[in-house]
């Protein structure tokens, strides 16, 4: 579709720069609240923009099917070295190019096409990646699990009042269907799963049971959250950008027994680069999170219960009250009773994004049952890591639910408070829990 698209070489280069720039200038004054996004620190910018990003390095360090990767190696093994010690694991594979070729390397290693798995559904939480090809209903729906490997997928049921996965229900599904894979882990994920609860019964139908850490990794190796190795995992796929302050990639820790068969599944199995840009944005990311980590991570607790309550006392429906509304980065709202006033999650996302406050419209486990659809679910999703990386605290949470409130539930022009959310983020233009650096956080850095 080229119409409107001006094809003068000069004029298209400078436009891609402005959108850049334009880009920038937005995240610079917004208020970014994206449960799975976070920024990394100027350190790791320079290393994502190295020399590495234009060389392959197939293979296991050492022994390369390439040349040149003397320097990459090092940096690899650092890399390897540090995701054992922080996540204390026997081992380490930093390859997989994001959280979805984690899982996949965790499915290829440990089940066979056609095999039985059980993870929690989209509606209720889970992943795309844990998704069926089809869904019930008969659509297309192109989940990983089900259109790369063909798994039988088997849902993990969901307790909706505990916002959790409902053990015993669980227990009993496990034994009727014997799954050979069982995947812990959520893109909404509040609390804790019960892995100690289900490691037994899944090894004994013959089973696997594996964790996706993508949004709570940076918690886990900083020793909150849970720990799912000690749990009784066989191994953990990750993100590692998420609450991992981390350039976009993926990787996964597991039990040492499980080295061979994960290395192979990673390559040859599913990467051949596997963007050593990045490998070493991740190795700084790593070093950061050893010296700033645990005081990073209990902020980010710390931001998301504050934030939480703070919306919850201006009237918001914030979910699992009774349970003090998340353990970790994440909040769930439901916005169903907005419906007449604003609408329901994309309307709210839209109003919102006027205000350069920047969410997710979310599913809600009910919104099946209640003729709700992804399109316009009725909830939305925030995360705290991002703003804790910009130095907010509990007061800062206030203000935030202020904003909301005044726009939501009080009808205040959205474009008015949208003066006031740059102003309250000009004081707030570092990333901290990270070495010091002249760099702001969203500057746009010229090269060419
Ligand atoms: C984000 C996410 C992934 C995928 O991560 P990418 O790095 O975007 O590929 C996998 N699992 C869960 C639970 C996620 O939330």
């Amino acid at each position: 579709m080229l119409a409107g698209i001006d094809v003068d070489p000069e004029g298209l280069f400078l436009r891609i720069r402005n959108l850049l720039n334009q880009h920038h200038d937005l995240f610079s004054f917004a208020i970014p609240l994206i449960a799975s996004e976070n920024i990394v620190s100027p350190a790791v910018r320079e290393a994502i923009c190295s020399d590495f990003a234009h060389r392959y390095a197939e293979g296991w360090t050492g022994e390369r099917v390439y040349a040149g990767c003397q320097f990459v190696d090092e940096v690899e093994l650092i890399c390897i070295e540090l995701m054992k010690k922080l996540f204390r694991a026997d081992f380490a594979d930093v390859r997989p190019i994001s959280g979805v070729v984690a899982n996949l390397t965790l499915y290829t290693a440990f089940a066979r096409p056609l095999d039985t798995f059980m993870a929690l559904s989209v509606a209720t939480g889970g992943h795309i990646s844990m998704a069926p090809l089809m869904g019930k209903s008969g659509v297309f729906l192109g989940g990983t699990a089900g259109a790369v490997k063909g798994f039988n997928i088997e849902y993990l049921p969901l307790d909706e009042g505990e916002m959790n996965i409902d053990v015993d229900a669980a227990l009993k599904k496990i034994r009727e269907v014997k799954p050979q894979l069982v995947l812990c882990g959520a893109s909404v994920f509040l609390f804790p799963h019960p892995v100690k609860e289900l490691v037994d019964t899944v090894n004994e139908v013959g089973g696997k049971l594996i964790y996706d850490a993508a949004h709570v990794a940076g918690l886990i190796c900083n020793g909150y959250f849970q720990d799912p190795l000690r749990e009784g995992v066989e191994a953990m796929s990750m993100s590692t950008h998420k609450t991992l302050p981390g350039p976009q990639h993926g990787a996964v820790v597991a039990k040492a027994e499980h080295e061979e068969v994960i290395k192979r599944a990673v390559f040859p199995g599913l990467t051949s680069n596997h963007h050593l840009h990045n490998v070493a944005g991740l190795a700084i990311t790593l070093v950061e999170m050893l010296k700033f980590g645990k005081k990073y991570a209990g902020q980010v607790i710390k931001n998301s219960k504050a934030l939480a309550e703070s919306l919850y006392e201006s009237g918001f429906d914030v979910l699992a009250e009774h349970k003090g509304f998340t353990e970790s980065h994440t909040i769930l709202i439901d916005v169903a009773n907005l419906k007449d006033k604003v609408g329901l999650g994309a309307d709210v996302e839209k109003l919102l994004e006027k205000a350069n406050i920047i969410l997710n419209r979310n599913m809600l486990p009910w919104d099946v049952r209640e003729g709700r659809h992804y399109k316009n679910p009725g909830g939305i999703r925030l995360g705290t890591s991002e703003l804790t990386r910009l130095g907010m605290k509990e007061g800062e949470m206030v203000q935030i639910a202020e904003f909301m409130e005044r726009i939501l539930l009080d009808g205040e022009k959205p474009e008015k408070v949208r003066e006031e959310v740059k102003d309250f983020r000009s004081e707030f233009q570092k990333v901290h829990y990270c070495f010091e650096s002249a760099t702001k956080a969203y500057e746009y850095i010229k090269i060419h």
